[in-house]
């Protein structure tokens, strides 16, 4: 079609030149930017063409270690848990303007080295952090404690504190996103912080870590470490001075890094996880907005997104037509160079999420799957691959059980309502679900009966600030966002005292 020709020759352009430089690469650990102690840097690449961008500082545990200490120091001595609720809030407010202020330097920075397109970081993305940190400025001079009728000898309060230093481990498909989905609740709630970046993308949050010092963020507050996995990140998830562990990724690192904060000081965890989200199209659906929204729920980030609707369960009798519409759509859709104006979807993030999305697809097509459109990759550099759809999709097949965290679509069809809540639950994860019908009756069966932590009905990807997500089964454990996220960060203190002097006083 001519849309995939505009689309190839957009992938085997030169790359525009960014509209931004990388001026930090180093760690940030107590309030400087600093090399690691092993001296050693890791390329950080381009996923438009494989080359690096830059190289960064590669923190491992003696990083950690160290920015650990300043995060302890930061808390049990520092400012920041001591200041009024007031002040505190002031400072989140201001990382919020100083955000909004840089937002298409950041953007571009978060689109060069993570492949998304440029309109999406800037007009979706960084908004919404710059709206997290508002949301959760909000929260800080209102967290307070209660106090209890226990009985009538006993003046009990219970008291809200922070819960100390508090480790995170974040991902590469929404760096900053999730950078802010961390790090705006624990903040509030008074902790300090070391946060790992992924290692494929560790550009924009240690841009915007510039930005605390002139928001006035006490230094050691929020310390920020690139690296890898199994070094830095095994290094935070069982320090014996981490206090809470928060972490997004994949189920399989989620039960590793569980492991180890279990087996050095049981820190509690809270994990974001991965998911195989039923999308579910009754026969009473406007088709052409169902193929719309289903296309949007798994295309939407290149096909990475741990919510992906990525199981398009389709009624039987409307099956067919959406078929035909599905493939329409997906071979609109734009791929090319994510600063390209226009452009829907860039890049996957690197060359090993790229070969793992184009396995997965050979063994949709071996499996006995109808390829319908796509399946191959889009010029010969960088990871492009085109927009895939499978149709005859069957329950046990791999492409239907696995996160593919790509653009690939499975459509499956179902008969009845029960049978659908069946199969869509018939899964270890529960991330999200989306419904698409016209009855309310429908909607608020599937709404109760889908073990999931988030329902989206005749809408999809709906994020807020205020509203909580998370995972059921082995999507997770603990919500972020919302009035849940504060939970995390606080620790719960009784304290009893007589009404009266009692009597061996
Ligand atoms: P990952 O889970 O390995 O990485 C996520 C984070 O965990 C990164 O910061 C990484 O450095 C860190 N990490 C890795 N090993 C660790 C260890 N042993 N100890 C401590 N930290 C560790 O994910 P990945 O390898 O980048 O991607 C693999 C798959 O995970 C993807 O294909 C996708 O299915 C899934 N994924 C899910 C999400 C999500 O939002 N839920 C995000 C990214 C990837």
């Amino acid at each position: 079609s001519k849309n995939h020709r505009l689309s190839t020759a957009a992938a085997l352009e030169e790359p525009i030149t960014p509209p931004v430089k990388v001026s930090h690469t180093k760690l940030l650990i107590n309030g400087q930017f600093v090399d690691s102690a092993s001296g050693r840097t890791f390329p950080t690449l381009d996923p438009r063409t494989g080359e690096v961008i830059d190289h960064v500082a590669e923190g491992d545990a003696e990083d950690v270690h160290r920015a650990v200490g300043a995060a302890r120091k930061a808390f049990d001595e520092g400012p920041w848990p001591r200041m009024t609720a007031y002040e505190r809030s002031r400072i989140l407010y201001r990382f919020a303007d100083l955000i909004e202020k840089h937002n298409d330097e950041i953007a571009a920075l978060e689109t060069w080295d993570n492949g998304k397109p440029f309109v999406q970081a800037a007009q979706v993305e960084i908004p919404m952090i710059a709206r997290l940190f508002r949301y959760y400025a909000g929260w800080v001079d209102k967290i307070h404690g209660l106090v209890v009728p226990a009985d009538t000898a006993h003046h009990v309060q219970v008291l809200y504190e922070p819960i100390g230093v508090v480790g995170q481990i974040i991902p590469w498909n929404f760096p900053l996103l999730m950078f802010a989905w961390k790090v705006g609740p624990a903040l509030a709630c008074g902790n300090t912080i070391v946060l790992k970046t992924a290692e494929q993308t560790p550009l924009s949050a240690l841009l915007v870590s510039k930005l605390q010092h002139e928001a006035g963020l006490p230094e050691g507050v929020l310390n920020v470490i690139s690296g890898f996995g199994p070094t830095a990140g095994a290094a935070l998830s069982s320090h014996m001075d981490v206090d809470k562990l928060a972490f997004t990724g994949s189920t399989e690192t989620g039960k590793i890094v569980l492991g180890m904060a279990a087996r050095s000081n049981l820190k509690p965890v809270t994990l974001e996880l991965g998911g195989k989200s039923p999308m579910i199209i009754m026969d009473d659906a406007d088709i052409d907005k169902a193929v719309d929204l289903a296309h949007f729920a798994l295309f939407f980030n290149q096909g990475q997104c741990c919510c992906a609707g990525s199981r398009t369960f389709v009624h039987e009798s409307i099956y067919d037509e959406f078929v035909e519409k599905a493939k329409a759509k997906a071979e609109r859709r734009i791929v090319g160079d994510p600063f390209k104006t226009g452009v829907e979807q860039g890049p996957q993030i690197d060359e090993d999420q790229f070969n793992k999305i184009l396995r997965f697809i050979k063994s949709g097509v071996d499996s006995g799957a109808t390829l319908v459109c796509g399946g191959e990759r889009i010029g010969n550099k960088g990871y492009y691959i085109k927009p895939t759809v499978f149709a005859d999709v069957k329950d046990g097949m791999e492409i239907a059980k696995e996160e593919i965290f790509g653009p690939v679509q499975s459509i499956l069809k179902f008969k009845d309502l029960d049978e659908v809540i069946q199969r869509a639950n018939a899964t270890p994860f529960g991330l999200a679900a989306g419904v698409f019908t016209k009855s309310l009756d429908v909607a608020n069966t599937l709404a109760r009966a889908l073990r999931v932590g988030s329902v989206w009905i005749n809408c999809f990807d709906v994020f807020d600030a205020a509203i909580p997500f998370g995972g059921y089964k082995m999507s997770g454990q603990g919500r972020e966002k919302g009035i849940d996220s504060l939970k995390n960060y606080l620790q719960v203190k009784a304290v009893v005292t007589p009404l009266k002097n009692p009597a061996w006083l």
